[in-house]
């Protein structure tokens, strides 16, 4: 036999697992969460202390196209007293990505 085809026939097993794992794991891996509030900004807008997004939002219209559609809106701070998006569990325990080296 060959060494090519046994190189060959090696790698392809070795993909295959390799395949499997990665689909393994990815079947099981939660789906990342968005941390996106109800305001629309982001977790990392809201103040962790006060819970105030410190953020900007469309205010009054400021300019108007030819349709009388706004194209430009005053930037007002946003009026979210609270980050009610969901939150992010791999934020919260953030786990190692790297298995335990003390496994011997
Ligand atoms: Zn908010
Ligand atoms: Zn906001």
């Amino acid at each position: 036999m060959d060494p090519i085809s046994i190189l060959v026939g090696v790698g392809a097993v070795l993909l295959g697992q390799a395949i499997g794992y990665v689909q393994g794991r990815h079947h099981r891996a939660p789906k990342p969460i968005q941390a996106i509030c109800g305001c629309g900004h982001g977790m990392s807008m809201h103040n962790a202390e006060t819970g105030r997004c410190h953020g900007m939002m469309n205010g009054d219209p400021l300019k108007y196209d030819s349709d009388k559609e706004p194209t430009a809106y005053k930037q007002v701070p946003c009026t979210c007293q609270r980050y009610v998006g969901p939150l992010p569990i791999d934020q919260v325990f953030s786990p190692p990505l790297l298995p335990p080296s003390d496994s011997r």
